[in-house]
């Protein structure tokens, strides 16, 4: 399969480009707006794609896979229409707008979508939708903790388990932090922590009188969504249908 990668130089497209060179793939476009450090030459793979291009140009490749900032997402999926290439969109934070964008292009082409390509993240998404179908009067709280250079917050993933949450047990409001006067209402709590190199944490607690349940998840390596993204991407090449799929898609979960 020939792959381009929208964000080659950052922290997940560098892994990105790695396992695609790993399964046998080929990375025939790498995009950044930025040069790939001295230190990315160490990483298995980045060597062999051969220059970074800058400015993003018509895309050449099977399926295109991106882990960069919502903008450059959107230019992608602009190009992506032109050429009729499948996508692979890893990027989150993502406004209204610019998530009407993509689910308008989806109806031309195949596009599978996740804020999280991890397998386990996707069983910890089914897990809490089971409790929630359990555990309809419990309280519900999420926390996530993510490494201090993260550009947005709540994580796409906290969202994702925030609106799973949501659509069973029909709470309607989201509360993102709390501070001040705040008598708990009928709400999902959402809450953010930023620090130091931490890769990813989930928190899902389901909170009763006298008792909790805790559903977590915990990454120490990027490698996982790198490796997810890569199996979406192998899946999407089998599909012919446009629509905007998901991991669980992928994994049949
Ligand atoms: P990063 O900052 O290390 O990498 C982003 C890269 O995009 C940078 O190298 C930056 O130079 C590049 N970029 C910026 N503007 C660009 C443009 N106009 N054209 C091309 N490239 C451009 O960030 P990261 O940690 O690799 O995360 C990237 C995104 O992926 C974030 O939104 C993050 O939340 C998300 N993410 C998703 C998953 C998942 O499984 N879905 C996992 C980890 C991270």
């Amino acid at each position: 399969m020939n792959v381009c990668v929208n964000g080659a130089a950052g922290r997940m497209g560098r892994l990105v480009v790695k396992n695609a060179v790993e399964a046998n793939h080929k990375v025939v476009q790498a995009f950044d707006v930025r040069e790939i450090g001295k230190d990315a030459g160490e990483l298995a793979g980045v060597g062999k794609i051969g220059t970074l291009i800058q400015e993003m140009s018509d895309l050449n490749c099977d399926v295109a896979i991106d882990f960069s900032v919502p903008e450059a997402t959107i230019k992608l999926v602009e190009l992506a229409l032109k050429s009729n290439t499948k996508l692979v969109i890893g990027t989150t934070g993502f406004n209204d707008e610019q998530k009407r964008v993509i689910e308008e292009a989806s109806k031309k082409i195949p596009i599978v979508m996740s804020p999280n390509f991890s397998v386990g993240v996707n069983v910890f998404w089914k897990i809490i939708e089971e409790a929630s179908k359990l555990l309809r009067d419990y309280d519900v709280e999420i926390l996530e903790i993510h490494h201090r250079f993260k550009r947005d917050a709540p994580s796409g993933t906290a969202l994702k388990a925030a609106e799973i949450v949501k659509n069973e047990i029909g709470v309607e409001k989201l509360v993102f932090g709390r501070s001040g006067e705040c008598l708990r209402g009928d709400e999902i709590g959402v809450m953010a922590i930023r620090g130091g190199d931490v890769v990813g944490e989930h928190y899902v607690m389901f909170i009763g009188f006298g008792e909790r349940i805790e559903i977590n998840h915990k990454a120490w390596s990027r490698e996982i969504f790198a490796r997810g993204a890569i199996k979406a991407a192998e899946w999407v090449m089998n599909v012919d249908k446009p629509g905007l799929y998901g991991m669980r898609d992928v994994l049949g979960v």
